[in-house]
């Protein structure tokens, strides 16, 4: 058997009610001047931010909410300043993957100079862990709070970029499946869809371990099993088991990646306005098809555990699914045209794309975006 290696530095608090524990986690980071990073309303509309600052009464609460979907080099500039200018000297990230990835940011920049971009850029690195962080997530899709990753919108490139320095690995993951009950159904599917992607691309993937391949083998089967459910009919067990699906994935992730879709969902959020989830699952069907002759073999146990008999199945299952949840499932359906595919995929190739099971070329990833247009 190969060698292997695996990096997990994140203190993990996961179960139903766990959020009352904010206030344990902070005392132990030592934490005084809180500086809270969420998204513009869903915190304050569903009464979280008023439960948080009783949690956390006699500490400083500075709220910073201004993260929007796909957060951008503006608002975390913006948010490490106003960090920095309260002397805060601990962050908590609540909220999707996008209010997760600015907390990081911002945490990072309080002890690294600079704007971010510049470390999206690559002309600076991160020297130094940032402030104690402390990822709360909201949504059952991303695993960002286990994952050093740290994607920010970078509008001049009109791209995703992503850091992750493992200081950027948060200090503390308080998972608490009841926070996502609140996601409407739309924000529930594409989130769990993009779970369902990470899960998938982490069992196929050409850097995968026997460590991370069991984390997504078990995110994979709680996904297929709980996603519907979870989005339609809301009931406890099956909304906990998409936040462990999510956090699963976001494990295995963070030392392995991805690998071809979520590089080229990028260019569909940015160009088309299409949520991370929905954007990597519109691929996920057309790319089973196409990695179908090499993973037949490492899927058998998975599909026979699932009941479906084969890999073309499996594409059909997803594609059934994402019809059910509401999901665009082609690409003209989210205003993409013939003479647009050629630019998606020349953005839409990244680092990860050589981690495809079955290697592509440009010329493959062109024919798989004609099959779904
Ligand atoms: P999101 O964070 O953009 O949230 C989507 C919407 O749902 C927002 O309007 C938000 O306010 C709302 N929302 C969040 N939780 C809610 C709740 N419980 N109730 C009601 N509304 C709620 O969506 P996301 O899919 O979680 O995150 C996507 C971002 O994460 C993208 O930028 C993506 O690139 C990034 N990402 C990061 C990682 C990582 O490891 N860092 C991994 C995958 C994706």
């Amino acid at each position: 058997m190969e060698g292997w290696k695996f990096y997990m530095p994140t203190r993990i608090r996961f179960g139903w009610g766990r959020f009352q524990e904010i206030r344990e986690a902070v005392d132990e980071l030592k934490g005084t001047r809180i500086f809270l990073v969420t998204g513009r309303s869903f915190a304050r509309n569903y009464g979280v931010l008023d439960r948080l600052s009783g949690y956390l009464k006699g500490l400083t609460l500075v709220t910073f909410g201004e993260t929007e979907e796909n957060p951008s080099i503006m608002t975390v500039d913006r948010g490490a300043a106003r960090c920095r200018d309260n002397q805060c000297d601990l962050v908590v990230g609540l909220g999707g993957g996008s209010a997760l990835d600015a907390g990081k940011a911002i945490a990072m920049l309080q002890k690294n100079p600079g704007s971010i971009q510049e470390y999206l850029d690559q002309e600076r690195t991160c020297q130094t862990k940032g402030l104690p962080f402390i990822a709360i997530p909201t949504t059952s899709g991303t695993g960002s709070e286990v994952t050093p990753f740290t994607v920010i919108t970078h509008k001049a490139k009109k791209a995703k970029p992503a850091i992750a320095p493992p200081q950027n690995f948060p200090d503390v993951a308080l998972v608490d499946p009841e926070l996502t009950l609140s996601m409407p159904l739309r924000v529930a599917a594409f989130t769990g869809l993009d779970a369902l992607c990470q899960a998938i691309e982490g069992f196929w993937s050409t850097q995968g371990n026997p460590l991370t391949r069991g984390l997504a083998f078990r995110a994979i089967q709680l996904a297929m099993e709980n996603l519907e459910k979870a989005c339609l009919k809301k009931d406890k067990e099956s909304v906990a088991n998409m936040a462990l699906a999510s956090h699963l994935t976001g494990i295995e992730m963070s030392n392995i990646g991805n690998t071809a879709i979520h590089p080229l969902s990028y260019p569909v959020t940015l160009d088309y306005g299409v949520p991370h989830g929905f954007a990597c699952a519109l691929f996920l069907p057309p790319v089973i098809r196409f990695n179908a002759g090499v993973i037949r073999q490492g899927f058998t146990d998975l599909l026979t555990l699932l009941k479906i008999p084969d890999v073309e199945t499996f594409a059909d299952r997803i594609d059934s699914m994402m019809k059910a949840l509401g999901a665009p499932r082609r690409l003209s359906e989210v205003g993409v045209k013939t003479e647009d595919i050629g630019a998606i995929v020349k953005r839409g190739v990244g680092r990860s794309t050589a981690w495809n099971p079955r290697p592509m070329t440009e010329e493959d990833l062109i024919q798989i975006c004609k099959a779904i247009l």
